[in-house]
C-alpha cells in the first residue's frame, strides 16, 4: 500500500524521509547493535542525540540564551494544569485569552489551582477571531497570560504576537511550532505537544525561561515542577527516547528544508492555494476572518450537511485522507502541516473542484 495525503489533525503525518530513516535504523540505530528504543537514555550514545536535538530546535527557533528547552512527557494537556501549580500565586490572578477550544481547556484545567481570569474571549462569535487586542482586559498583576496561537479546531491563528502589558506570556504552539519563525524572546514560556510538526504523540516540548524557572514552589512533587526537569537536563526520569529520537530526526528535516523560514513559504503558499479555492468557489466555506486564518488547520463547510458522508467517502477513495472536522465543529478540516507538500494541497483542491462541479 502506498502512503497517501493524510490531513489529520494530530497525531499528523510526519515526513516521509524521516518515517523511512526511522524503519531503516529500526532495529539497529547508528552502531548501538540494538534499537535507539532499547538504550539506556544515560548512555552517551543517547546523551549525544539528545543534545543535538535540543540544539538543533535552539538553531530552527534561534531561541536565545536565558531558555532552558524541555523534552518532557503528558501531552500538551498535561502541561494546562502544570503550568497554573508552578506559575500561579495565591494573591495573584492568571490571565487567559479564549479562541477556540483548545485555549478553553487550558483555562478550565487551571481553574482548581489559580484564580482564572479570562482576558479577552471570541466564543461570542464561535471563536471564529482573534478578540481586538484594544479590547483586552489584562490584568497587569498577573501571575502570566496564557494564549493559544493556533487552535486546532477551529483554525484560528495569531499572526502577530500580542503585546502582554508586561506579563509574563505562555503560549501552546502545539499546532503551529515549527511552521514559520517564531520570537521566543517574546514568550516567558512556550510548550507543545509533539504530534502535529515534531513527532510522536505523548512527547512535549517546553521553552521556559529561567526566571519563570525560578518561582516553581519547592513544595510540589518534584515530577511536576518545571524547576526540577530543567535542573536534570530533562531527565529526571525515564523520557520517551523513541519521541527524542523522531523529534530529532524532524528538527534535521526542517534545517534540511532551509529552516522555519522556507516551511513559512511553503505553508504561507499552501494555505493561500487553500483559503483561495475555497472563497472563490462560493460553494465550500470557511468561518474565519480573514485576518485569523490559520496557515496550519482549514475548517470548511459543504453548502448542505448531507454531502458531508460523500465527500468523506470519496475523498478517501481519492488519496485524500482523515478530512472529517472536529465533532465539536463538524464539516471538514484539512490539516496541512509541514510534512504536507503543496501538492497534496492542490490534489484537495483538484478533487474539491470536482466534487462541486458534480454535486453543486
Ligand atoms: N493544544 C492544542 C493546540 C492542541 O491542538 C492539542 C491537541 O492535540 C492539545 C493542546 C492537546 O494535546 P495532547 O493531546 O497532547 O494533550
Amino acid at each position: 500500500m502506498s502512503r497517501q495525503y493524510n490531513f489529520s489533525a494530530g497525531p499528523a503525518a510526519l515526513p516521509e524521509d524521516v518515517l523511512r530513516q526511522a524503519q531503516a535504523e529500526m532495529l539497529e540505530w547508528s552502531g548501538a547493535h540494538a534499537s535507539v528504543m532499547e538504550i539506556s537514555h544515560r548512555g552517551k550514545e543517547f546523551i549525544a542525540l539528545a543534545e543535538a536535538a535540543e540544539c538543533d530546535l535552539r538553531e530552527l527557533l534561534d531561541v536565545p540564551s536565558g531558555y532552558k528547552v524541555l523534552f518532557l512527557q503528558g501531552g500538551a494537556t498535561q502541561h494546562f494544569a502544570q503550568i497554573p501549580l508552578n506559575f500561579a500565586r495565591r494573591e495573584q490572578s492568571v490571565d487567559y485569552v479564549l479562541t477556540g477550544d483548545w485555549s478553553e481547556k487550558a483555562a478550565k484545567e487551571a481553574k482548581p489551582l489559580a484564580k482564572v481570569r479570562i482576558a479577552a474571549s471570541s466564543a461570542a462569535t464561535n471563536y471564529d477571531r482573534i478578540p481586538p487586542r484594544v479590547e483586552w482586559d489584562l490584568d497587569r498583576d498577573a501571575a502570566y497570560l496564557h494564549i493559544t496561537p493556533n487552535e486546532t479546531i477551529r483554525g484560528v491563528e495569531f499572526h502577530e504576537i500580542p503585546d502582554a502589558g508586561g506579563v509574563p506570556l505562555i503560549g501552546d504552539v502545539s499546532s503551529t511550532i515549527l511552521s514559520r519563525p517564531l520570537d521566543v524572546s517574546r514568550y516567558a514560556m512556550l510548550y507543545a505537544g509533539a504530534q502535529k510538526n515534531i513527532g510522536p504523540s505523548g512527547l512535549v516540548v517546553a521553552i521556559v525561561r529561567d526566571d519563570l524557572l525560578e518561582r516553581c514552589p519547592k513544595d510540589i512533587p518534584k515530577i511536576l515542577s518545571y524547576a526540577e526537569h530543567a535542573a536534570q537536563g530533562s531527565m529526571l526520569n525515564t523520557p520517551n527516547t523513541w519521541g527524542w529520537y523522531l523529534a530529532g530526526l524532524v528538527f534535521k528535516w526542517v534545517k534540511a528544508q532551509g529552516g522555519v523560514a522556507a516551511m513559512a513559504e511553503r505553508n504561507r503558499a499552501k494555505a493561500e492555494l487553500l483559503y483561495g479555492y475555497i472563497d472563490a468557489s462560493g460553494w465550500y466555506r470557511n468561518p474565519v476572518e480573514k485576518s485569523a486564518r490559520s496557515w496550519m488547520n482549514v475548517p470548511f463547510t459543504l453548502p448542505r450537511e448531507e454531502l458531508d458522508a460523500p465527500f468523506l467517502k470519496e475523498s478517501e477513495q481519492a488519496g485524500l485522507l482523515a478530512l472529517k472536522g472536529h465533532r465539536a465543529v463538524g464539516g471538514m478540516r484539512a490539516s496541512i502541516y509541514n510534512a504536507m507538500p503543496l501538492e497534496g494541497v492542490q490534489a484537495l483542491v483538484d478533487f474539491m473542484k470536482d466534487f462541486a462541479r458534480r454535486n453543486g
